[in-house]
């Protein structure tokens, strides 16, 4: 039987109390006998600041880099609101993206039929949704220099911000897509900007070479960044991976996230470079909301942001997709079946905590692996 180390770490706010759902399922895993988790924890963000006066501690640090996978909760609240800008919550989980060399960032949208009146669009547009939108972490125009503001001599004040992106950068973003889209419904989508920007003539060269020569079996459309976000709402469906970079990524996956209708419905997974010797990625899995602290501590949170990331775990990093199947249509099964938790039920609609929520999961998930 195979054994992962999965380093779980919780965070703030509603982060332990979606954790704890989590935790049940990867329990219910290895009992099964499906795989072997060792599983650690540790504090991050505020309660790691609490505890240690940092956000995330080296020991920590050096069991991320160790683990085939984390899962992370959420951060931040207004308890730390003061503390030091290098010591503020999300500085930890900046500090696991940079260490970790996390460049790849996959927000899946699904729109569940059980859930497509709580989105903003009609029902007959994103009932069935599944794309997922894969953006460029750590270049562009969030990080290239120069990027400051500088004053002149008329007295008048001047921001820079420069979109820097390099070939292998490009490259490298485009072949999670490609990989992603062969496992999917086998077309991408690749979003810049290249009527005004050079770096978006380049990103157009690049993932047109790269599948060219790599992956021309899968189909390739290239949109415009602006065009892609009105399709987005007009017609999400037509797309099924979306490549672009963190900018726009920023943009459109916020775009496609509320398609799906609340924000405790969302996962994400972070992915580093391909190890050449095991073949293993470096990952983070987390979801996309925060640390909630309007409903911390009531167990009213919805897990299945949380279990969903897990799902994604269980595809990317354990190679486990038949189990990644079962929990995302034990999700289906529990929503079809009218659980709400509260952030995603009708008017009038009666709505369970965070812990019904996780078992009722765990005992769809139950019956789907048999
Ligand atoms: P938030 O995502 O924490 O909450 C926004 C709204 O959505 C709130 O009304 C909240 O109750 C609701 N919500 C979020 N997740 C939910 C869930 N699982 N179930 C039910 N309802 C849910 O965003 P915010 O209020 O802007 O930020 C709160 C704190 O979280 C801040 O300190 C912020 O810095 C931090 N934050 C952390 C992360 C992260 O850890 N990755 C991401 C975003 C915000």
């Amino acid at each position: 039987m195979a054994t992962f180390n999965l380093l779980l770490l919780p965070g703030d706010g509603i982060g332990p109390e979606v954790m704890g759902e989590v935790r049940k399922i990867v329990d219910f895993l290895s009992r099964q006998g499906v795989a072997r988790f060792e599983s650690e924890s540790d504090l991050v963000g505020g309660s790691a600041f609490d505890a240690h006066g940092v956000a995330i501690t080296d020991a920590a640090m050096k069991t991320a880099l160790a683990a085939d996978a984390v899962l992370f909760g959420a951060v931040g609240g207004p308890k730390w609101d003061k503390v030091p800008y290098q010591h503020r919550p999300e500085a930890g989980l900046l500090r696991l993206r940079k260490d970790l060399g996390l460049f790849a960032n996959l927000r899946p949208a699904i729109c569940y039929p059980a859930l497509a009146d709580a989105s903003s669009l009609k029902r007959d547009v994103v009932e069935g949704l599944d794309i997922v939108i894969v953006r460029e972490l750590t270049g562009g125009v969030y990080f290239g220099e120069p990027k400051e503001i500088v004053t002149l001599e008329n007295g008048e004040k001047r921001a820079v911000d420069t979109q820097i992106y390099t070939t292998g950068e490009i490259e490298r973003i485009a072949r999670v897509a490609f990989e992603l889209a062969k496992k999917r419904g086998n077309k991408v989508a690749s979003a810049e900007k290249r009527n005004v920007m050079k770096s978006g003539v380049l990103w157009n060269e690049v993932v047109t070479h790269v599948h060219k020569n790599e992956y021309p079996d899968v189909a390739l459309e290239h949109v415009l960044a602006d065009n892609c976000a009105m399709q987005l709402v007009r017609q999400p469906k037509q797309y099924d991976v979306l490549v672009t970079d963190n900018l726009f990524g920023d943009v459109l996956s916020d775009i496609a996230a509320m398609l799906t209708g609340s924000l405790g419905m969302l996962p994400s997974a972070s992915l580093g470079a391909e190890d050449a010797a095991t073949g293993k990625r470096k990952a983070l899995y987390e979801p996309v909301h925060g640390s909630a602290p309007d409903i911390a501590g009531k167990g009213l949170a919805n897990p299945l942001a949380m279990i969903g990331s897990l799902g994604m775990a269980l595809r990317y990093s354990f190679n486990l997709g038949d189990a990644a199947d079962a929990l995302d249509k034990a999700i289906a099964n529990v929503l079809a079946a009218g659980l709400r938790t509260k952030d995603i039920a009708a008017a009038g609609q009666n709505a369970v905590g965070t812990t019904d929520m996780g078992d009722a999961v765990l005992k769809e998930f139950q019956k789907a692996l048999g």
